[in-house]
């Protein structure tokens, strides 16, 4: 695990010096409007930073991760940790602190702190809440939520989406993102056991010992599948949401266990009163990994299911994921969001061909998602 903790004043100083000294904008493509430059002649003056097209932001969003290394959150390796994840936060605040802030929500089983990072208007009328990594080996979810904030804070003032730009857009939808929804289960599949403090370990120790495994396994590589959380239960079907029909695991393992109780587990209820917290979430956006489908329906009413139909075929026509629309219920986030609070959710699922993503894959995917935030916001400003 990598430490670049000393490297921080260092990297803050120069972010903050390059803010101050922002390059004039770059003129736009040959034979685009040239207004910006006109001035004494009675026409009204352009705004300061010219609003991209989306075409100026796709080479922008190319740009940002074409030096993986660059910016904060860095993507040149897999295993973005939950350290790394908690110092890109405290960075973006200090960077961004404009459009950014970050907070806690709770205490994860094993005593991490639970983060929301609060993008845009706090104010606002509409919220969205992005949920990552709450399966403990798709840490991928985690790093490219983080990368997809730090895009729309870089381009805060310049991004658009369908015409509109980032900042109109989070004026008036704000986002809470929790990127790492299970930071134990992230760190156990990262780190293993030793990630644990002593005394959760032997029930991690007896789940590798009960669970059916379809091929001999050795305990490091089972638990870099991990999926639960420290308690071996899988948070995903842990809601208040037909949680007594689905069909569990029967005690604690790496996924699958739907705990003693609905909402029985910390990062569950977390969750729960973040989004009773909000006073008009508009949309939950569960992010997975792998397969490059989108779930959207679980069984709700006519209406409900409508609108979260079109939100769904919005971000599959993005992506050019696949658009599922057979029934899935498992006491999901999204199935809890749906069924009890009535807010449109999805569940996106990126990546493809492997349970545990390689770092390669991520500038393909980087490339189909890193607008679904602007993309969510413009969706329901526009319903
Ligand atoms: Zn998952």
């Amino acid at each position: 695990m990598k430490n670049h903790r000393p490297l921080l004043p260092l990297l803050l100083a120069a972010l903050l010096l390059s803010s101050c000294i922002r390059q004039p904008v770059p003129p736009g493509p040959a034979g685009s409007s040239s207004a910006s430059q006109s001035s004494g002649s009675g026409e009204p003056s352009s705004p300061a930073l010219p609003v991209w097209d989306d075409a100026r932001t796709q080479a922008a969003a190319a740009d940002l991760i074409a030096l993986p290394t660059s910016g904060i959150v860095d993507v040149s390796h897999a295993d973005y940790s939950y350290g790394e994840m908690t110092e890109d936060l405290q960075t973006l605040a200090a960077v961004y602190g404009e459009h950014f802030s970050y907070r806690s929500i709770g205490t994860s089983a094993a005593g991490r702190t639970l983060y929301v990072g609060v993008l845009g208007n706090p104010d606002a009328q509409r919220q969205v809440v992005v949920s990552a990594a709450i399966h403990g080996r798709e840490y991928m979810t985690a790093q490219l939520t983080m990368k997809q904030l730090e895009f729309c804070l870089k381009y805060y003032d310049e991004g658009s989406y369908g015409g509109t730009s980032y900042a109109a857009l989070f004026e008036q939808v704000c986002f809470y993102i929790v990127p790492m929804t299970n930071p134990d289960g992230v760190m156990l599949a990262q780190d293993g056991l030793e990630s644990l403090p002593e005394d959760m370990r032997p029930l991690i120790e007896e789940c590798y010992e009960t669970e059916e495994h379809e091929y001999p396994v050795t305990l490091d590589t089972y638990l870099s599948y991990w999926k639960a959380n420290a308690r071996g239960v899988d948070l995903n079907r842990n809601y208040d949401a037909l949680w007594e029909q689905y069909d569990s695991a029967p005690g604690p393992q790496s996924q699958r266990y739907k705990g003693p109780c609905a909402a029985s587990e910390p990062e569950t209820q977390a969750m729960v009163a973040l989004i009773d917290s909000l006073p008009d979430v508009v949309a939950v956006l569960c992010v997975h990994s792998q397969g490059e489908v989108i779930y959207w329906n679980c069984g709700q009413q006519s209406d409900a299911a409508e609108q979260t139909r079109d939100y769904a075929e919005a971000v599959a026509e993005r992506t050019g994921y696949e658009l599922l629309d057979e029934q899935n219920n498992d006491a999901s986030l999204s199935d809890w969001a749906e069924l009890e609070r009535g807010i449109p959710a999805i569940t996106v699922e990126i990546g493809s061909n492997s349970l545990l993503l390689p770092i390669s894959q991520f500038p393909s995917i980087w490339m189909e998602t890193y607008d679904l935030l602007p993309l969510t916001a413009a969706h329901f400003l526009l319903t």
